[in-house]
C-alpha cells in the first residue's frame, strides 16, 4: 500500500451498541457507536428488549412511532 493514500485500518475496532454489546470488528474507524444491534435489535431477538441509559433510544423509537402514524 502507498503511504498517505489509504486511511487508517484498525484491526482492533470496536462497535458499542446502546444495550452495551461490543462488536470487535476491523474498521477505518476507531469506534462506532450504534443504537441497535443483532443482539437487541426486536427482529433478532424477538421481543423488546433495550437496556437505555441515554435515552437515545427512547428518543428515537418516539421518532420512529411518529413517523409511522403519519403513513
Ligand atoms: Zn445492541
Amino acid at each position: 500500500m502507498k503511504e498517505g493514500i489509504h486511511p487508517k485500518y484498525y484491526n482492533d475496532a470496536v462497535i458499542r451498541c446502546a444495550c452495551g454489546n461490543e462488536i470487535r470488528v476491523g474498521s477505518t474507524r476507531k469506534e462506532v457507536r450504534v443504537e441497535v444491534c443483532s443482539k437487541c435489535h426486536p427482529f433478532f431477538t424477538g421481543k423488546q428488549k433495550i437496556v437505555d441509559t441515554t435515552g437515545r433510544v427512547d428518543r428515537f423509537l418516539k421518532k420512529y412511532k411518529d413517523y409511522r402514524i403519519q403513513e
